[in-house]
C-alpha cells in the first residue's frame, strides 16, 4: 500500500497539506503517540493541553488511514453499546445505562469544542437520519427516540414515518427513519490536520514517514523507527488495523475489514433538492449498512459494503455505483469521480479496546466502523489515564474481549462467517 495519500475526495480537498519531517536521531519526551489518525492526533492534542511533551510518529501521512477514508459521520452510535452496558452493570451497577448514554454524545462535544477553539475549517454540519431498511427496524429507532425523550434530548430527535421520508430523502427504499439534529458530518482529513496543527502549536513534535518498527519497555519505554528512536514515560499505540506492534499481547483482538467509499461529480441544485434537500448524513439500520451524505461542494459521498478478507475491494466504484442507483434511481449512471477503500478495525463484541500491553505502553483501538466520535472519546480517556486519572480507563481496560488465537487470515474468515450469520438473521426478522 502506498505511503502517500489515497486518491479520495478528502485528499483532493485538503485545506493545508502537511509536510512533517521523518524522524532521524534520538529524542526523549514525556509521551510518544504512534499513529497520526484521529485517535493519535486527538490524544496528542489532549496531552499537550495538559502540559505534556509529546512526540507523534506516523508511518505515512497525518490522516492517511481510516481517518482519511471514512464517511465523515459523527453519530451517537457507540459501537458495542449493548455488550458494554452488560459488562458495566457488573462493575458500576445501575449507573451503566447513564454512563453509556452520556458517552454516546461526548465525542460530539469534544469535536465541536475543538473546531471552535482552534478554528478548524472542516465543513462541520449538523443533521443526520438513520433509516429503517426493513419495517422491523422501526422498533429500534422508536426505542432510541423514546430513550432520548426520557433523557431530555427529545427535541433534537424526530421519528419520521414511512410516508414522510420523501420530505427528507428522494428514495422509496426506507420504512421510516430517526432524524437527529445533534449528529454531525464533516471533512475528516481537514479535522485531523486541523487538530494536528493545534497540537503542533502547543509544542507536539510530529513526524511523518516514520513507522515504528519496535517498542521496548523497561525503566522507560523506547520506540524505534528505521532511522531514529524516542524514549518516553508513556507510549500510546494508536495504529488501528494498520499496525502489527505488540503482537503477542494484541494478536487476535482486532480484525481489519476493508470498507469502500466514493464521491460522485458535484450534483446540480435540482439533484440536491431532489435527493437530500436538508443536507443530512444518512445511514441505515443494517449490520452491513449504506452510509452517505453530501460534501461541501455537493457531491454525493456514498459508502457501504465490506470485504472481510482484509484486501482492498477491487471494484469499489462499480459496486457503490449500483448501490447509488438502487437508492436514488434518478442518479443511475452518474459519474463517480473518486473511489477508495480503507480499513476499519473490527472487534468481535464491538466494544472499543483500551488497555496496556506493558507498564509504559498503552493501546487504543477497535471502533468497528464508528470511530470519528469514538476516537475522540477514547483519546480523552487514555490521555486522562496517562495523567493519572484512571477510573474510566480501568473500566475499559477491564472489559472482557474475545480473542481468536489464530493467524489473521483464519480470524478474518471466522469474522466473515459471523457477519454472514448476522446478515442472515437480519433478513429473517
Ligand atoms: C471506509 C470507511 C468509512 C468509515 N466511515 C465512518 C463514519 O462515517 N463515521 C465514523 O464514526 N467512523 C467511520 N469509519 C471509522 C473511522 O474512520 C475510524 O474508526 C477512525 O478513523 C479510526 O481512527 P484511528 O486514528 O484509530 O485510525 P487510523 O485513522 O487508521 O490511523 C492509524 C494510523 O496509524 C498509522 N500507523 C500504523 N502503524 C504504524 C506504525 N507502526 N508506526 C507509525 N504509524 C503507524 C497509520 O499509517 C495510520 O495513519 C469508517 C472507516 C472506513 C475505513
Amino acid at each position: 500500500m502506498s505511503s502517500q495519500r489515497c486518491p479520495s475526495y478528502y485528499n483532493a480537498t485538503i485545506k493545508q497539506e502537511t509536510h512533517y519531517p521523518s524522524l532521524a536521531g534520538e529524542l526523549s519526551t514525556d509521551v510518544v503517540v504512534i499513529g497520526g489518525g484521529l485517535t493519535g492526533v486527538a490524544a496528542a492534542l489532549e496531552l499537550a493541553e495538559k502540559g505534556y511533551k509529546v512526540v507523534l510518529l506516523e508511518a505515512n501521512k497525518i490522516a492517511w488511514g481510516a481517518t482519511g477514508r471514512n464517511g465523515g459521520q459523527v453519530t451517537g452510535s457507540l459501537s458495542g453499546d449493548q455488550a458494554m452496558t452488560q459488562q458495566l452493570r457488573k462493575k458500576i451497577g445501575s449507573e451503566a445505562e447513564d454512563f453509556v448514554w452520556n458517552m454516546r454524545w461526548r465525542g460530539h462535544d469534544i469535536i465541536k469544542q475543538r473546531v471552535e477553539k482552534y478554528q478548524i475549517d472542516c465543513d462541520l454540519k449538523f443533521g443526520h437520519i438513520q433509516t429503517a431498511y426493513q419495517a422491523s427496524h422501526m422498533h429500534e429507532l422508536t426505542a432510541m427516540y423514546d430513550e432520548a425523550h426520557r433523557r431530555g434530548m427529545g427535541e433534537q430527535l424526530t421519528l419520521v414515518p414511512k410516508d414522510e421520508v420523501p420530505n427528507y430523502l428522494g428514495t422509496t427504499l426506507y420504512h421510516g427513519g430517526l432524524l437527529n439534529r445533534r449528529n454531525m458530518h464533516l471533512h475528516s482529513v481537514n479535522l485531523c490536520i486541523g487538530e494536528a496543527r493545534a497540537a503542533e502549536q502547543l509544542g507536539v513534535q510530529l513526524f511523518e514517514h516514520s513507522a515504528v518498527v519496535d517498542i521496548k519497555d523497561g525503566a522507560a519505554a523506547t520506540v524505534y523507527t528505521a532511522n531514529g528512536k524516542v524514549t518516553a514515560n508513556a507510549v500510546l499505540i494508536a495504529g488501528n488495523a494498520y499496525h502489527k506492534l505488540a503482537r503477542p499481547q494484541l494478536r487476535g483482538m482486532l480484525f481489519p475489514a476493508s470498507l469502500g467509499n466514493c464521491a460522485t461529480v458535484p450534483l446540480s441544485e435540482a439533484q440536491v433538492e431532489a435527493i437530500n434537500p436538508h443536507d443530512l448524513a444518512v445511514y441505515d439500520c443494517r449490520f452491513v449498512l449504506d452510509y452517505y451524505r453530501l460534501t461541501a461542494d455537493k457531491r454525493l459521498m456514498f459508502g457501504g459494503g465490506t470485504n472481510y478478507s482484509g484486501r482492498e475491494p477491487k471494484h469499489v466504484a462499480k459496486e457503490l455505483g449500483a448501490s447509488i442507483a438502487r437508492t436514488f434511481p434518478t442518479l443511475k449512471g452518474i459519474d463517480i469521480e473518486f473511489a477508495w477503500a480503507g480499513m476499519a478495525g473490527i472487534v468481535l463484541n464491538r466494544i472499543p479496546q483500551l488497555g496496556k500491553v506493558s507498564p509504559h505502553v498503552y493501546y487504543c483501538q477497535g471502533y468497528s466502523g464508528h470511530g470519528v466520535a469514538t476516537s475522540h472519546i477514547m483519546a480523552e480517556i487514555v490521555a486522562k489515564a496517562i495523567d493519572g486519572e484512571l477510573s474510566e480507563f480501568e473500566l475499559f481496560a477491564g472489559m472482557h474481549h474475545w480473542r481468536i488465537p489464530m493467524n489473521e487470515w483464519v480470524g478474518n474468515q471466522a469474522l466473515a462467517l459471523g457477519m454472514m450469520y448476522y446478515q442472515l438473521r437480519e433478513r429473517l426478522r
